[in-house]
């Protein structure tokens, strides 16, 4: 290491010297950026729980990831693991949402999706929806459980408020291979 490269401290910007204690940190700023953030972190950043504060780890791609960007949330909590969006839309891709999150909860396992990708993956757009109230919630998880009986199904979100109660949605399936 070049001597006269000044190091410092990515969160409080404290200058680094070899006596100071020190971690590396490395993160995605968001799960479809294949770069890294590189910098160094001070132990009393560290102790005051920074980096927990500023990305996680996926324990799908054991990458770390940004926690967020300001507007969206890069993670969600599946079965308690820690999982990033692009994990968990390639699993969405591959099986559909689980048949039990759509009876019940099927507007939270929604998601920003690129059209194409969903295109690519062999998903149609079923019905596109705007959603209110409760009545309309729970129509959609009847739809959405009774569409994965034949379909592996995906909500993705058009728009939706910062509330998350209202907004449109797209269902798309996929017929689901025997
Ligand atoms: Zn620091
Ligand atoms: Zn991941």
């Amino acid at each position: 290491m070049d001597e006269k490269e000044k190091k410092e401290c990515y969160f409080c910007d404290k200058e680094i010297t070899n006596n100071i204690e020190h971690y590396d940190i490395s993160y995605h700023l968001n799960p479809w950026d294949e770069n890294t953030i590189d910098g160094i972190i001070c132990i009393d950043c560290s102790n005051s729980g920074y980096e927990s504060e500023s990305y996680f780890m996926c324990e799908t791609c054991n990458r770390n990831i940004a926690l967020s960007n300001g507007r969206t949330t890069w993670s969600r909590y599946i079965d308690e693991e820690i999982i990033c969006l692009k994990c968990l839309q390639e699993e969405y891709f591959e099986n559909g949402i689980p048949k039990d999150k759509l009876e019940s909860n099927s507007i939270n396992t929604g998601m920003f999706y690129d059209n194409s990708d969903l295109i690519e993956n062999g998903f149609t757009n079923k019905e596109t929806k705007f959603i209110r109230s409760g009545s309309s919630i729970t129509q959609t998880n009847e739809t959405c459980y009774k569409l994965s009986d034949k379909y592996k199904v995906i909500i993705a979100y058009e728009r939706l408020s910062i509330i998350g109660n209202e907004g449109t949605i797209s269902i798309w399936i996929k017929e689901k291979e025997d």
